[in-house]
C-alpha cells in the first residue's frame, strides 16, 4: 500500500516505533545506521506515514545486517 507510493529508492525494511504515530513496527525511511557513544549501534530513519524523526535500538548483528541492506 504505502510502499506503492515510494518510488525513487526510498529504503523501507527498517521498522520501529512511531511516537507520533504511535505505532509499533512503522516503517522507517532514509535510514541510517549510527553508533552511539556507548558503543551500541541505532538505526535513525524517518516515519513513512508522518515524516517525523524516528531511531531503533539495534544489536551488532542487526546493525551489520542493516549495513548491508543499505549497501545492496
Ligand atoms: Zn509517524
Amino acid at each position: 500500500m504505502l510502499k506503492l507510493a515510494m518510488a525513487g529508492g526510498e529504503r523501507t525494511f527498517m521498522t520501529g516505533y512511531c511516537v507520533k504515530c504511535k505505532t509499533k513496527d512503522q516503517e522507517m525511511k532514509d535510514v541510517e545506521v549510527v553508533q552511539t557513544k556507548k558503543g551500541g549501534w541505532m538505526g535513525k530513519g524517518k516515519c513513512t506515514v508522518c515524516g517525523c524523526g524516528m531511531c531503533k535500538m539495534m544489536s551488532k548483528d542487526q546493525a551489520d545486517q542493516a549495513k548491508e541492506e543499505l549497501t545492496k
